[in-house]
């Protein structure tokens, strides 16, 4: 039998969904997405879209029923359908969602994440927990950033406060409750953000790229330059990170994490328990990209010993200015045929969202200088 699994799941279908189906139907396998959206990103490159509410477990239970094999594209599913999810892994074993729903519920609480990272001794910042009757943040080192506990991304969620009594004022108007906690943390001064993305089969091999460095604009992700410029302890502890995470977890699939630098000191911000935006180099300057790996893993394949990655720089197009950035991708392509370009389908170019990307491969002194300006 070469294709045991044949029908793959994915909650979510957005552009990480509309990826991973591009790599699976590459490879002859068959993608269904579950999400609200009818004429979503991975419905147009060929997935086929079931239309429900994550909470609509008949439809949901259906649409798993009818799959070999479930992996997700977003994180912020309500804690009811991982429930959901949980029960159903408890009759179908390990193997079926790649990575396992408990996994989603970790990285998306940002309080159960850091406790996790520091139990396993990956540091993180400091941080306060913030749920009702906890009022003890006089103390605490400012500035700080309150982030809401969980369903936040792109910097949605997130205030930073310089001084306690302007966290209090917050917390007058917007108190914590039964389904709202938060999490204080303290505001690190970084020099580099980075991340590595990691892979994991079934068997428990694992696949690591080197770290990349990423540049925020806007708390989204701008740029992504691959490899970063860190030193080999940094190299390596970011790695060495990854790994325990992965198998403290037992996690199966691809995951996004990323850290914090300051000199030769490396923390842990946050994982995302999919493919990665910072990631996207791979598509065009590895051999195998993230989605592949995402794919191979879902499918039961063994993840390959060796792998060779060129020089990248990822850029996101937004939709800010898109049609200009559009023009000026479309004048670096007709100059040098290093620059590939990802579009995502999405009907409205809204500011802030994410339409594409671009990437160069080769080495950063001969990007042309209208590549930044996209
Ligand atoms: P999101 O889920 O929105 O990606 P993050 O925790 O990654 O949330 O925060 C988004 C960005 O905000 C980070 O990439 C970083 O640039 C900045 N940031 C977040 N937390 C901190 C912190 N504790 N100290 C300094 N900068 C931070
Ligand atoms: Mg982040």
């Amino acid at each position: 039998m070469i294709y045991p699994k044949r029908n793959l799941g994915i909650l979510g279908s957005g552009q990480l969904g509309r990826m991973f189906t591009q790599s699976a139907s590459k490879m002859g396998y068959n993608v269904l997405v579950y999400s609200q959206e009818k004429d979503s990103p991975s419905s147009k490159v060929g997935a086929s879209p079931i239309n429900g509410d994550y909470e609509d477990f008949e439809k949901l239970g259906k649409f798993i029923e009818n799959v070999d094999a479930v992996s997700f594209e977003f994180e912020n599913i309500t804690e009811n359908c991982l429930k959901f999810l949980l029960e159903i892994e408890r009759n179908r074993g390990s193997n079926f969602f790649m990575p396992s729903p408990s996994c989603i519920l970790l990285a998306q609480d940002r309080i159960l994440e850091k406790e996790h990272f520091q139990s396993i001794g990956i540091p993180t910042v400091p941080f306060l927990v913030i749920r009702t009757g906890n009022e003890n943040w006089n103390e605490f080192s400012f500035p700080a950033i309150l982030k809401t506990t969980r369903f936040g991304y792109d910097g949605k969620g997130q205030w930073k406060f310089s001084a306690p009594s302007e966290l209090t004022e917050f917390l007058k108007t917007n108190p914590p409750n039964d389904n709202l906690s938060y999490i204080l943390e303290k505001v690190f001064p970084f020099e580099k953000e980075i991340s590595v993305i990691y892979a994991r089969d079934s068997s428990g091999k694992e696949f690591i790229f080197p770290p990349g460095e990423n540049l925020h604009k806007n708390h989204i992700l701008d740029t992504t330059k691959f490899p970063a410029e860190i030193s080999d302890s940094i190299h390596d502890k970011a790695i060495q990170y990854a790994s325990l995470l992965g198998r403290s977890i037992n996690y199966y699939g691809v995951f996004g994490i990323e850290f914090f630098v300051l000199g030769e000191e490396l923390v842990a911000n946050e994982f995302a328990p999919r493919p990665h935006n910072s990631g996207h180099f791979s598509m065009d300057a590895s051999n195998i990209s993230q989605f592949e790996l995402q794919l191979r893993v879902l499918t039961g394949q063994t993840l390959p010993d060796s792998n060779q990655v060129k020089p990248c720089i990822m850029k996101n197009i937004l939709g800010d200015q898109y049609d200009t950035s559009i023009n000026i991708c479309m004048d670096l392509m007709s100059l040098d045929s290093r620059y590939h370009l990802h579009l995502y389908q999405k009907d409205e170019a809204k500011p802030g969202r994410k339409m594409g990307h671009i990437n160069f491969v080769g080495p950063i002194s001969e990007v042309d200088s209208r590549f930044w300006t996209i």
